[in-house]
């Protein structure tokens, strides 16, 4: 058990799940609810493994949310503490971890309609996270400035999903090596200054329906590419002795590949990893959270693209969140474990 409390300013990784209900395919195939949770929002996950409740296994985290849970709750008990840290200055990520079909996209972008400035109750934390942004800068009433970038990673190449051209491939380097800031730049991508969480919201549905597209004629991008919708925010601090500085803060909003990518190759698998089936990033992220929560020596950064463009907002001070989506079904017990496996390694 880590307490987060005597940690004070260093690294912070909240582990929650999200089980959600079986879906058609599930229920017509008679696949029983193998899932068990303590209302809407407990901290424990139970799986029926076998024939008697003997055999079951209990996983304990920062939080659970069953099928029960809806957006709101998520996004409130989840990311509206990351939120304020953000505006704070602090760098923070919330990342959604888990097998394809769980509830990944689901949960960080959700349903995008934006009605004249009222969003579904579908609705994700993405643009959730940019309402809530904006009223709470509103509020303030201090100068600031907001901008975003929106790119996927797929194969180790990173793609702009706010670029009007997006056949140009994305560069990282690094930035200021001399400082050992570990801060990295990804040359040649939009950043789009944005005055209103409309105009957030509209930017996310334009890079989700270029990813849509590129999708459809690439069987197993969806499933293989992460995003990450990156919120940037400056504000401006007036001191006592009338000096101005800025505050930055970043939220990185990060949908994974599916999980059961590492998961059927296995690490150590050669073959598949000449095949590029073994995803590089997925695979170093799980070694980097490791390390940061082991407090090891070496921090794997450079080892995949993903790690590499999140160097500065993972380790340190910053706020980290992964959010790992179940299924309730038998058929996935498998996948489940996994899932459960990687996701408290991570506490
Ligand atoms: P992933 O991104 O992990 O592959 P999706 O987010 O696309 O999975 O979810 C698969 C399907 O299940 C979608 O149709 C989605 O709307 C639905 N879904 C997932 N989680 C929930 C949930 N908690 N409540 C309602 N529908 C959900
Ligand atoms: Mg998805």
């Amino acid at each position: 058990e880590r307490d987060f409390e005597l940690e004070g300013e260093e690294t912070n990784i909240n582990v929650v799940v999200r089980c959600r209900g079986r879906n058609d395919r599930e229920v017509l195939e008679n696949s029983g609810v193998v899932v068990s949770t303590e209302g809407a929002r407990g901290k424990t996950v139970d799986l029926s493994m076998g024939p008697n409740a003997l055999s079951n296994k209990t996983y304990h985290f920062d939080k659970v949310f069953s099928p029960a849970a809806d957006q709101s709750m998520v996004y409130d008990d989840v990311v509206a503490p990351i939120l304020d840290e953000m505006i704070g200055g602090y760098n923070c990520t919330v990342f959604a971890y888990g097998q394809t079909g769980t509830g990944k996209t689901y949960t960080m972008s959700g349903d995008m309609t934006d009605t004249l400035g009222l969003l579904s109750d579908a609705a994700g934390i993405i643009p959730r996270a940019l309402y809530s942004l904006f009223g709470k800068l509103e509020a303030n009433e201090t100068e600031n400035t907001v901008k975003i970038s929106f790119i996927e990673l797929y194969n180790e190449e990173l793609r702009d999903l706010l670029a009007s051209d997006d056949s140009t491939k994305l560069k990282l380097y690094e930035a200021d090596q001399k400082k050992g800031q570990g801060a990295t730049f990804v040359q040649g991508m939009e950043e789009s200054y944005i005055r209103s969480a409309q105009e957030g919201v509209r930017l996310l549905q334009e890079g989700s329906h270029k990813r849509q597209v590129a999708a459809t004629k690439c069987n197993d991008l969806s499933s293989r590419s992460h995003t990450v919708f990156t919120i940037t925010v400056y504000t401006k601090r007036t001191g006592e002795t009338d000096e101005d500085w800025v505050v930055s803060g970043k939220l990185n909003l990060v949908d994974l590949a599916g999980s059961e990518n590492i998961q059927r190759s296995g690490a150590e698998n050669k073959r598949a990893a000449e095949a590029g089936l073994i995803n590089k990033s997925l695979l170093t992220l799980g070694r980097v959270i490791n390390a940061l929560v082991d407090k090891g020596p070496h921090i794997p950064y450079r080892e995949s693209k993903l790690t590499r463009l999140l160097q500065d907002s993972l380790g340190g001070r910053t706020k980290t969140c992964i959010i790992a989506t179940i299924s309730p079904a038998r058929s996935n017990l498998e996948e489940t474990i996994s899932t459960l496996d990687y996701a408290f390694r991570a506490k």
